[in-house]
């Protein structure tokens, strides 16, 4: 008897069925753009092997004018349907189903060159979009079904028509963005005419055996979006046109309301799928921050959906669904939505891959092998370099010996896991626990290690990480100065009145933590909804609440100051900045730029500005915190070389200037595989 009775439940769609409820959403990798066909099956096939019922493919565009960007992915050629071929084949042998999302991005495509039912710009876009005449919007449809067409040539079990998240199809179906007065705009019956002549001659073209699947958004989260009525009209009038399955959209790309990240609270939109329960005959996916086959099979057996569908969890673990079918669900390494190494990379040009699993896309090339000559292998530094390299060296049958000074392991992540909105660092702790068992790794957690206590080893890896750096301010060793590891241990109390002497990464943490009570919203939905705004579709046009943002007063008053002149934040990840910027504002969390630090005294943190110490001010703190950037920890690596051992340093025991938990993991693996 299985614990996820409804998750692995099949779906019978009439002309296939699906092994299971699971679906792996739709992801842009950036993969395709390699051309490296051979690479981009092999990642489906991994996934395919892995369990999930039906995969989506990332976007693909059906014209030039459609592409998210110049030069993004289609299906135009026949050498085009002979490559994609090459992915559908691998994934059929590997026993999977796999459907082609056709994406046209209307004015959210970064070209001059962009199409939309008006020439309203996008606030996220850089060009305002070429309004369609009558013909140009045949065109669009035309290219759109051509594409479906063409899926189905290349041997796809299906298409995703992409009609949510702001792009194209949802731009005609909002007065916002469709201002047309022609049979395409206006009453809502025009303006959904799109979606329905799509969907209507889409089903012609591919025929009745062929799934099609139609991307609603359910729920815009902008103003002027969609009311409910609309929502249910359009998934009507959709089924009736031909879809076999109706997926879950959740808010525009330019809604000022996180969606996904992982300060959003697990499962946090699957009530807005709910409410289109039963009111179509045919089958609906939710989706959006659903992480485990727990959380999953908790909204199937509620009655959310019928499907959930993940995406990023598929880069963290291609074996999702095995594992969870397995019983064995508490190794499946969890997608922590923290979005660095998928959607930042996405959005910076790079191919995806996954902070938790440096693997994700990169399976043709870095191979986690048995290894033939066993080694006796020593790592000092249970933090996330030394965990990666520990389960990898072991998983390839090294002798593995783990040591930490600390009682438990974690490194700097059991800090990371104590700020609000980042919860999932805990699961991602845990997980590591797992697998240092599953793998047989000798752990010896509470002692200082030294060069004499390694020394014996065959190989030894230094990853003890990184001492926070001195700033050097006078005054900085009065007792109303704490570092930020003092305040994230709890160490020492902190006064009601703060100043953050540095606006990095950790900077930006610290600030949350002390602005937020806890329990903190990610753990309590109606408190998250109310800070960031959500309302019910069903009450109000996009499911913004008319009230808007309403955030609990701040725990502390905190003043971040940077020496930099740019805008405090701007390095933040780039999919989720905006966020925590935003969610400082709304504790009211002064940010100040430019700055000079003079010295600390009993009134607080005096600074000046420019070079040549102009206004100084007095910027009054019961506590000032240092949250000063990082330096390297080499004193053990310095030891060994020392007695002439040369070992492997790793993580920010190597470098610490931009160090994140993405590259250290990624480093530690990619030695143990090498080892
Ligand atoms: P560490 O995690 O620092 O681990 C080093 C370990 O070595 C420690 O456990 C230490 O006890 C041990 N050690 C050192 N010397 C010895 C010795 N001589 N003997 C025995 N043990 C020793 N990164 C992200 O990617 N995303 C985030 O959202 C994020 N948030 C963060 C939030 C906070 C508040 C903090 C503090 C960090 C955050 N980071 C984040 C950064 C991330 O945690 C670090 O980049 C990462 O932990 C570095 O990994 P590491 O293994 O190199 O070192
Ligand atoms: P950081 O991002 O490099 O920021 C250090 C801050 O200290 C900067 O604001 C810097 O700004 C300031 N600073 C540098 N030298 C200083 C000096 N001598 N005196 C006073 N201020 C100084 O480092 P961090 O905040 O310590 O974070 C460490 C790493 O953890 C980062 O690389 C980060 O990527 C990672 N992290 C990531 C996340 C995440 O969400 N992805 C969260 C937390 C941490 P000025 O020089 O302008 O003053
Ligand atoms: Fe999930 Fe982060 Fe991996 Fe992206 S990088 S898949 S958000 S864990």
């Amino acid at each position: 008897m299985t614990e996820y009775p409804h998750l692995l439940a099949p779906l019978d769609l009439g002309h296939v069925t699906l092994k299971n409820r699971v679906i792996m959403g739709s992801m842009h990798t950036g993969l395709e753009e390699t051309k490296d066909w051979d690479r981009v099956a092999e990642f489906y096939a991994t996934r395919a092997r892995g369990g999930a019922g039906l995969m989506v493919t990332g976007g693909m565009a059906p014209n030039p004018e459609g592409g998210v960007f110049p030069g993004a992915a289609g299906l135009y050629t026949a050498q085009d349907i002979t490559n994609h071929r090459h992915v559908t084949d691998r994934v059929h042998d590997a026993g999977g189903l796999i459907a082609m999302q056709v994406l046209h991005a209307g004015r959210y495509a970064y070209s001059p060159d962009c199409v939309a039912p008006s020439p309203v710009k996008a606030p996220i876009a850089p060009f305002t979009p070429r309004e369609l005449d009558e013909p140009g919007i045949e065109k669009q449809i035309a290219d759109i079904v051509t594409a479906a067409a063409r899926a189905r040539e290349a041997g796809y079990d299906g298409v995703e028509i992409m009609g949510s998240e702001g792009y194209f199809i949802n731009q005609f179906l909002v007065r916002h963005t469709n201002k047309r007065t022609d049979r395409w705009g206006g009453p809502y019956e025009n303006r959904m005419r799109l979606p329905l002549e799509i969907v209507r001659r889409a089903r012609a073209a591919v025929g009745p055996d062929f799934i099609l699947i139609y991307r609603l958004s359910m729920i815009d989260l902008v103003p002027e979006g969609s009311t409910f009525d609309e929502v249910v009209q359009l998934a009507r009038a959709v089924e009736d046109a031909g879809a076999d399955i109706i997926n879950t959209g959740i808010g525009w790309h330019e809604a000022r309301v996180p969606t996904i990240a992982t300060s959003v609270p697990r499962a946090a939109f699957t009530w807005v799928t709910k409410k289109l329960m039963g009111k179509v005959g045919i089958p609906v996916i939710t989706s959006n921050r659903i992480n485990t086959p727990d959380v999953a099979e908790r909204v199937l057996a509620d009655g959310c959906a019928d499907m959930v569908s993940m995406a990023r969890p598929f880069l963290a673990d291609a074996d999702f669904v095995k594992k969870a079918a397995d019983g064995r669900a508490a190794t499946i390494a969890p997608c922590i939505a923290c979005n660095q190494a998928c959607l930042d990379h996405t959005f910076s040009g790079k191919v995806s891959t996954c902070l938790v699993n440096p693997r994700a896309c990169y399976e043709t090339e870095l191979a986690i092998t048995p290894t033939e000559r066993p080694k006796s292998v020593g790592i000092v530094g249970a933090g996330p370099a030394g965990l990666a390299a520990a389960i990898t060296a072991a998983e390839r049958g090294h002798n593995v010996t783990l040591f930490d000074r600390a009682t438990r392991i974690g490194g700097q992540l059991n800090m990371a896991r104590e700020i609000p909105g980042k919860e999932e660092f805990h699961g991602l702790v845990a997980w590591y626990e797992t697998m240092l068992a599953e793998h047989g790794v000798r752990l010896k957690l509470g002692r200082e290690v030294g060069a004499e206590d390694v020394a014996g080893f065959d190989e030894v890896i230094v990853a003890t990480g990184v001492v926070p750096r001195d700033p050097g301010i006078p005054g900085q060793h009065a007792p109303n100065v704490l570092s930020y590891i003092d305040v994230l241990t709890g160490k020492a109390p902190v006064g009601e009145q703060v100043a953050i002497v540095g606006a990095g990464g950790i900077g930006f943490d610290v600030a949350e933590f002390l602005v937020q009570d806890r329990p903190s919203p990610t753990e309590d939905l109606d408190e998250w909804k109310e800070e960031w705004g959500v309302g019910d579709p069903e009450e109000t046009p996009g499911g913004l609440a008319p009230e808007g943002p309403r955030p609990e007063a701040p725990a502390h008053r905190v003043t971040l100051l940077q020496r930099k002149a740019e805008r405090p934040g701007k390095r933040l990840g780039k999919t989720t900045g905006w966020i925590h910027r935003a969610a400082l504002r709304m504790k009211q969390v002064e940010m100040r730029s430019g700055v000079t630090y003079e010295r600390i005294d009993d009134t607080g943190l005096h600074i000046s500005h420019g070079e040549t110490g102009e206004n100084p001010e007095v910027i009054a703190a019961d506590t000032i915190v240092l949250c000063a950037g990082q330096l390297s920890e080499r004193s053990l690596a310095d030891a060994l070389e020392a007695r002439g051992i040369t070992p492997h340093v790793i993580g920010g025991a190597d470098v610490a200037a931009e160090l994140d938990a993405k590259r250290a993991i990624d480093q530690g693996t990619r030695l143990a595989a090498m080892l």
